[in-house]
């Protein structure tokens, strides 16, 4: 499938591998990181600049799309300063964002929006991994992971088995982190739930946008098949990402022709590029596996439990998780000990909370008449906003 933002992305952000596929079998890693989002890729920084022997493992090769609004909140600009990366986004020539306009059933709202930054993934996710190898850590996309049988003398490590192209390998770990994202196929299938009703992520960027989406602010429309963010991104091309009900999706014939008609209900112009494509999509935003641990395993970022993407929180919770666990798995690369599933299932509740803003704001939307009213009573008084976007931006102490 082409990738929706490989025709401007330069060759520049390319991220080498740092090792081969046998080299990787042959070493036991303290750590092997499989997914180099966000959440593996600040996890296998931490861990690497903790001085322990890391594989960051990764199905695509860098830089690559990921469906997603590339708007970082303030959250994720202090997470990224407390682990000393806060000049990258501001480097990387990411858009300051000031506002946030908002349009449902015939209203619409400009609201403040201090604190955030648009960065598109793929130069934000390669910049996170160029530092994780800068920090030490070896780097080998293009390679799927799944689980393999718990083993070693002593159950010593947790075997993955790798693929890349038509060659197979077995590597091991003392430590795996699962931060594959949505979807989470290295957890056992069963254990990954989608909430019922769920909707269904969908992006893609554009060249050439009409000047209508101004640089610094996001455009949100919600309509009746779900909403869609508009955001310039540093180059110019205009970042599209939506949620759909998955039976309007069926119903209009796929995510072009959704979004167009969301985007005509608000009532803004809409991208020519919308049409052609090509979009990519994601399963069910909002899921929660049953458990985030497993003997030697550790789930984090995206496939620890997702909320619908709207009040743009996931990258923040990402690189949250992984702080969170890196003290936890530091002391599980020493030595496995059984309570700490349980220990990290309750530090993960805690580093994230109880995520209610979110999950009220899903619910909502599923309402275009009541968005409509949220729309006008914050077109009536936009004071209103601000603790919410204050709540957004706030972050989680950590020590
Ligand atoms: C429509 C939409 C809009 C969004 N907008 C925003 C926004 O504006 N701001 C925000 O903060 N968040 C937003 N998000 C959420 C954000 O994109 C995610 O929360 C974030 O990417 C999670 O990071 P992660 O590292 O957990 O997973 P990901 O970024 O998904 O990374 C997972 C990685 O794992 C790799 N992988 C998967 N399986 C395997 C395997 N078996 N072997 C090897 N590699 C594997 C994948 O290739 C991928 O690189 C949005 C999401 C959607 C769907």
């Amino acid at each position: 499938m082409a990738d929706p933002g490989a025709s401007a992305t330069p060759a520049s952000l390319r991220v080498a591998p740092t090792l081969g596929l046998a080299e990787a079998a042959r070493r036991v890693w303290d750590v092997i990181a499989v997914g180099a989002g966000p959440a593996g890729a600040c996890a296998a920084r931490e861990l690497a600049r903790a001085g322990r022997s890391v594989l960051l493992v990764d199905k695509s090769s860098f830089p690559r799309y990921k469906v997603c609004g590339s708007c970082l909140n303030g959250r994720v600009l202090s997470a990224l300063e407390a682990v000393g990366l806060g000049a990258l986004v501001e480097e990387a020539g990411g858009v300051v964002l000031d506002g946030l306009r908002l349009a449902a059933a015939g209203a619409e709202v400009v609201l403040t929006l201090p604190g955030g930054a648009a960065l598109g993934r793929e130069r934000f996710d390669a910049l996170l991994v160029r530092a994780a190898v800068q920090a030490g850590a070896e780097f080998l996309p293009s390679t799927r992971a799944r689980l393999g049988v718990l083993g070693g003398p002593t159950g010593s490590f947790r075997p993955l088995v790798l693929h890349q192209g038509g060659d197979t390998e077995s590597a091991r770990g003392r430590l795996v982190l699962a931060a594959d994202g949505l979807g989470a196929g290295l957890l056992p299938r069963a254990l990954a739930m989608t909430a019922p009703a769920s909707r269904i992520g969908a992006g893609l960027i554009v060249d050439e946008a009409p000047g209508f989406y101004r640089a610094g602010c996001i455009h949100m429309a919600c309509g009746r098949a779900g909403y869609v963010g508009l955001v310039r991104l540093e180059d110019g091309r205009l970042d599209v990402a939506a949620a759909f009900d998955p039976g309007a999706l069926r119903h209009l014939g796929g995510p072009a022709r959704a979004a167009t008609g969301v985007i005509a209900e608000v009532g803004w112009p809409v991208p020519a590029g919308l049409a052609a494509g090509p979009w990519r999509g994601t399963p069910g935003l909002t899921s929660r596996p049953e458990c985030i641990s497993a003997e030697r395993l550790f789930v984090l970022g995206d496939a620890a439990g997702y909320v619908e993407p709207f009040t743009g929180e996931g990258i923040a919770w990402a690189l949250t998780s992984a702080r969170a666990l890196c003290p936890l798995a530091l002391r599980a690369v020493e030595c496995w000990d059984p309570a700490f599933p349980a220990l990290w299932a309750a530090l993960h509740r805690r580093a994230l909370g109880p995520r209610r803003l979110c999950h009220a704001t899903a619910r909502l939307l599923r309402s275009p008449l009541l968005t409509g009213v949220l729309v006008r009573l914050l077109a009536n008084a936009p004071a209103l906003a601000g603790p919410i976007v204050q709540a957004l931006n706030r972050h989680p102490a950590f020590p």
